[in-house]
């Protein structure tokens, strides 16, 4: 078994991004809006922070109250559509349920949309055109590719159907040419896809979904799942019964993690990039 060390990656990762972003003038501004206080949103945008820190990045927290109404907040994301200083805009997900997230989301002009999620986005990722792609997707093939594991006419099961996940990375793997196979949980007998796969990315939010008799021997498995039981971090595979079967495996924490918010700042880059145009 080789692990996939997302860490390591990152890295190596980051100090490429560093190389560029040591060549512009100005370093790139990103607007994070957040809507109501969900516990989870507090870290993951502290992990944006931190980063976006340690790049020169100039990052801007928007907080509104959990009872801010979509009119309200599609004028802000107006107002930092129609400023030429920023260059990228999230809305930290999941939002309050009183506000439609589709309407939302596209709100926020193509250009500047670095978590990819526009329809426009999806659309061209689905067209295979260049636009900003989803950070955990895009995140997930740059590990393979890192690890040279050959994507064209491997068959691959892709487990959950996400915007965020399972779609974009299912598209962007059939755009490599790799016979993609997408489930979900009204799949039937998925043992039945697991165990002719070649390569399994296991996106569900299920710990342990995934089990030793659902791969077949030298399988890859990326394990996407971030489950917190009992104070511990569990992925959605059984990492400890699966690791000498397969050949390679990431761990969780330290597999497709790290990535993400890598990704993140690597769109904030290409859309400052794509907005010079
Ligand atoms: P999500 O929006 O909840 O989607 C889960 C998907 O899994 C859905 O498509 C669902 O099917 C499917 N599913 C659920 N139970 C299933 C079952 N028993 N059998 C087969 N399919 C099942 O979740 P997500 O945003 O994609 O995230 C998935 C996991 O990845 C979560 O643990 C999340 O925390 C983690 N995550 C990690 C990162 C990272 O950076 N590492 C980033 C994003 C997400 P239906 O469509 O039929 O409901």
């Amino acid at each position: 078994m080789n692990l996939i060390d997302g860490k390591m990656v990152r890295n190596a990762k980051l100090e490429e991004l560093k190389e560029k972003l040591s060549k512009l003038e100005n370093k790139p501004n990103l607007v994070v809006i957040q809507v109501g206080n969900d516990e989870a949103s507090n870290v993951y945008i502290k992990q944006k922070e931190k980063l976006a820190s340690e790049l020169q990045y100039n990052f801007i927290h928007k907080h509104f109250k959990e009872d801010t109404s979509e009119e309200e907040l599609v004028k802000e994301i107006s107002n930092c559509n129609n400023d030429s200083l920023i260059n990228g805009i999230i809305v930290q997900l999941p939002i309050p349920k009183h506000l439609n997230s589709n309407n939302i989301i596209n709100a926020i002009n193509p250009l500047k949309d670095v978590d990819g999620l526009t329809s426009i986005n999806a659309g061209k990722l689905v067209q295979n055109t260049p636009g900003l792609i989803p950070c955990t997707a895009k995140g997930i093939i740059d590990l393979l590719d890192y690890y040279e594991i050959p994507l064209e006419g491997a068959n691959v099961v892709v487990i959950g159907r996400s915007l965020l996940v399972g779609k974009p990375v299912a598209n962007l793997l059939t755009n490599r040419n790799a016979s993609v196979t997408l489930l979900h949980s009204k799949s039937k007998n998925i043992s039945y896809y697991t165990q002719n796969a070649d390569i399994i990315v296991v996106a569900v939010g299920v710990p342990h979904f995934l089990t030793k008799d659902m791969i077949k021997d030298g399988s890859v498995i990326i394990d996407v799942g971030i489950n917190r039981v009992n104070g511990k971090l569990l992925g959605d595979v059984d990492f400890d019964n699966l690791k000498d079967i397969c050949s390679y495996i990431t761990p969780v924490p330290g597999g497709v993690g790290p990535m993400t918010v890598y990704e993140l700042m690597n769109n904030v880059y290409l859309a400052r990039k794509l907005q010079k145009k």
